[in-house]
């Protein structure tokens, strides 16, 4: 059975649904990528995952053994958390909190759990350190730290690079693609469209259009591929997803890739996916409605895993 199996779900604010038919499965050790445009309601289907917010229509059916409080979460970045007072420390031993129920105070084995976790995340050194004076890398490496000490089973990441630059952003992605090789799961809003077909192995696109299956499934569909080429040419520093003229994925698909970096070299070349998507402007077509008439749009229910 499923981590997490998601059907017919519509999110949103009170009767006000800000995103519907959203039909997914999550498996044990799945990475998976929930991509749209800025406001299409990735965050409010994130908190409706946690049960922060109710769904507004359709289950959440958590299974697997996977238990509420064997989620971890890290949210999406704010100036309020920025400036949190606590002590690297104190942040991830507060990881520990919902771990067997609310007490008044840290076990020994929640410190040892902590202490694994600073550990793993490369910052005990920084352990009585404020949290407010670190950079921001090193705060997402404390949150992080504190995710896990809620769980190692699956870990929900809300924007985790934002506001980071690219050297930090590259190894805060790396660190949670190893943590995904240990066999944590992972849910990651993500509004970086080649960091999630570089990383993920399953792509969530919601929106006017829902999408839900692996990465190779999305780069072959038609919103994939006109989401994936907007955004590069909106974002001067992803040419590198630029596909090749003769079969525009096969680097980005193939598994030995590790990162979609290694399309860097095709930056210049003109795209059949480019082509496809001017056409398609040209003809006045959106490939975003074309997929909207079901010609690609791929769901978990005609792509049950
Ligand atoms: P995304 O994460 O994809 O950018 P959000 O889930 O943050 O999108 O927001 C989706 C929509 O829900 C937006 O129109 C936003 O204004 C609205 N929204 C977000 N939070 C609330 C809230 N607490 N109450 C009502 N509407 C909200």
């Amino acid at each position: 059975m499923a981590l997490i199996a998601v059907n017919d779900l519509s999110v949103g604010y009170g009767s006000q649904i800000v995103a519907e038919n959203i039909n997914f499965k999550v498996e044990a050790g799945d990475y998976l990528c929930i991509v749209g445009e800025n406001g299409s309601g990735k965050s409010t289907l994130m908190k409706t995952l946690l049960n922060l917010q109710k769904p507004v229509k359709g289950e959440i059916i958590k299974g697997d053994g996977l238990k509420e409080n064997e989620i971890g979460y890290l949210p999406q970045h704010t100036d309020v958390q920025k400036d949190f007072p606590a002590s690297v420390k104190e942040i991830v031993l507060s990881g520990c909190l919902g771990r067997s129920g609310f007490k008044p105070f840290y076990t020994s084995a929640d410190k040892k759990l902590a202490f694994e976790n600073m550990e793993r995340m490369g910052i005990t050194e920084l352990s009585g350190r404020s949290y407010r004076e670190l950079s921001g890398g090193q705060q997402q490496r404390v949150l992080l730290a504190r995710a896990l000490c809620a769980t190692r089973k699956l870990l929900l990441l809300d924007e985790p690079v934002s506001g980071l630059d690219p050297k930090v952003t590259a190894e805060m992605y790396s660190l949670i693609a190893e943590l995904n090789k240990e066999g944590v799961s992972i849910i990651m809003i993500s509004h970086d469209i080649g960091a999630a077909v570089g990383y993920a192995d399953h792509i969530l696109h919601i929106g006017g259009n829902v999408f839900f299956g692996t990465r190779e499934e999305y780069l072959g569909s038609k919103l994939g591929r006109f989401f994936l080429m907007r955004q590069s040419r909106d974002d001067e520093s992803m040419p590198l997803f630029k596909p090749r003229k003769k079969n525009p994925y096969s680097i980005m698909m193939s598994e030995d890739s590790g990162t979609a970096e290694t399309e860097a070299g095709n930056a210049s070349e003109e795209t059949a996916a480019e082509t496809e998507s001017e056409k398609a402007s040209e003809n006045g077509v959106n490939a975003e409605q074309d997929a909207d008439n079901g010609n690609e749009k791929k769901e978990v229910k005609d792509n049950d895993r």
